[in-house]
């Protein structure tokens, strides 16, 4: 599961989670972005600060983990290079599920080398509010997972203007989080 992680929040977990009990799959790998493709970099925290909360938040579930890929790789980050060097790592012996939400995916045709990316991988789309996973193109509707989800309008963006308004987020994320956000005076001024 690829994202910025700007915070990791329960959306995430969740969808997480669920995936990996809907699919049977052995575990979720968090894959934080170093720069993500259709943001600007300025506009997002400190890799390191993303990946540790990242870690911070999956600590009590032993199938998930962190990696570090994206982060030590110079420049853009793209997916279909993280799926790769997955691939390589697991010497193609593994099928690599690829977890989303409805917004991300609604994006794809747009990512670096999608018609590839889709090929090496399988790809699986959370529904999420305000988004329309009936919208997709008939060419992608046919190779996704759709896994209808609880709706969670839990977003990253929200819990930072609501750090940046004083407004609590607790129950949003993992307390070990929202310690760390405090700790370090995250999403104060942005
Ligand atoms: P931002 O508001 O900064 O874009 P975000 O909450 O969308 O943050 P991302 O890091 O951009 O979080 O998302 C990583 C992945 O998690 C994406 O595939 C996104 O669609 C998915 N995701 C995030 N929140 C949810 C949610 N509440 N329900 C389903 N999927 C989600
Ligand atoms: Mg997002």
């Amino acid at each position: 599961m690829g994202g910025v992680f700007d915070p990791i929040h329960y959306g995430h977990l969740f969808t997480a989670e669920e995936a990996r009990v809907e699919f049977k799959l052995d575990k979720v790998i968090f894959v934080p972005c170093r720069q993500p493709a259709h943001k600007r970099a300025n506009d997002i925290s400190a890799p390191e600060d993303r990946y540790l909360m990242t870690v911070l938040a999956i600590t009590n579930n032993q199938f998930f983990e962190v990696s570090k890929v994206e982060l030590n790789r110079p420049g853009p980050s793209y997916s279909i290079d993280t799926i790769k060097e997955f691939l390589k790592k697991y010497n193609h012996g593994v099928k690599i599920f690829f977890i989303t939400g409805a917004d991300a995916f609604l994006e794809v045709d747009s990512w670096y080398k999608s018609d590839k990316l889709i090929r090496l991988c399988q790809f699986v789309a959370a529904t999420r509010p305000g988004y329309d996973l009936n919208k997709l193109d008939q060419k992608f509707k046919k190779i996704i997972k759709i896994m209808e989800i609880p709706a969670l309008s839990i977003s990253s963006t929200d819990i930072r203007r609501r750090v940046r308004e004083g407004k609590s987020i607790k129950y949003l994320l993992s307390q070990e989080v929202e310690e760390y956000i405090d700790k370090k005076g995250l999403y104060r001024k942005m």
